[in-house]
């Protein structure tokens, strides 16, 4: 699933890319991920609309138009933006595609179809997104001092990784972030949030703010002019199962966790 550091590298490659093309035509392939408005609506009103600005909160990325309306994508498990020549073929994936001014096709593909778009027209308010207006602040959101992040954590009492991937906390971490945080922190996933002392709650702070900018700066580089929504190989303990940690060299514990899973270091992440 597409994080934090993925979508605001996409953020900035589509500002340089998208924005203030017109969207000429709009086909919608597949309605399943469409949760707002209707199909006819959603071509209709896209088409001849501007792209003007883009955002990113949380794990929604936000494509702002002119005149004034807001498409709202979470893409979930796979999904994700590819710039791709109109003449491309459609595949099986392919949910819509955005033809722009430049001959430039935004595409948007979902293999699994879980992901979850949402136009909004006008001043209509995001409280038309369900769990929108419920998230905590995005987790590299100037304002999210450390005082901010220590009160903030006090009302979640889980296990600590799921803390960190719970939206109303903050915004943007999900497992492979949570997985790299804990290990840059050296705290175990399943220790009881509770149990953290005030020198671990200041360390997974300084934790959260530098594993998501050092990603940051990495997938830039490493995708280039390109939409890359998943680049993961950098990554430290997520997805490294029976490698050796790179901090003292014990193999690395994959734990299953739900519908996760924890990659962590027995030995250094107490
Ligand atoms: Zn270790």
């Amino acid at each position: 699933m597409p994080e934090l550091p993925d979508l605001e590298v996409a953020k900035h490659t589509l500002t340089r890319r998208a924005t203030n093309r017109t969207i000429e035509e709009v086909e919608l392939f597949d309605p399943v991920t469409l949760r707002r408005p209707v199909a006819e609506a959603f071509q209709y009103e896209l088409q001849g609309r501007k792209i003007q600005e883009i955002q990113r909160y949380g794990k929604f990325l936000i494509l702002l138009f002119e005149p004034p309306a807001r498409l709202y994508i979470n893409f979930m498990l796979v999904g994700h933006l590819a710039f791709q020549p109109p003449s491309d073929r459609i595949m099986k994936s392919t949910g819509f595609r955005l033809r722009l001014s430049g001959n430039i096709d935004l595409r948007y593909h979902d293999g699994r179809r879980m992901g979850k778009i949402y136009l909004l027209l006008n001043d209509e308010p995001t409280s038309l997104i369900p769990t929108y207006d419920e998230q905590g602040p995005d987790a590299l959101d100037p304002e999210l001092t450390l005082e901010t992040f220590r009160s903030r954590i006090r009302k979640f009492n889980a296990q600590i990784k799921r803390v960190l991937k719970n939206q109303r906390f903050i915004a943007g971490i999900g497992n492979a972030y949570a997985n790299e945080i804990l290990y840059k922190a050296h705290i175990n996933p399943f220790r009881k949030r509770s149990t953290l002392t005030p020198t671990e709650i200041d360390a997974l702070y300084t934790a959260t703010k530098a594993v998501l900018k050092n990603a940051i700066t990495t997938i830039t580089t490493l995708s280039g002019n390109n939409l890359r929504f998943k680049i993961r190989d950098f990554l430290q303990v997520h997805g490294k199962s029976g490698q050796p940690c790179p901090r003292c060299k014990t193999k690395l514990s994959t734990v299953k966790s739900g519908l996760d899973l924890a990659y962590f270091c027995r030995k250094c992440q107490v």
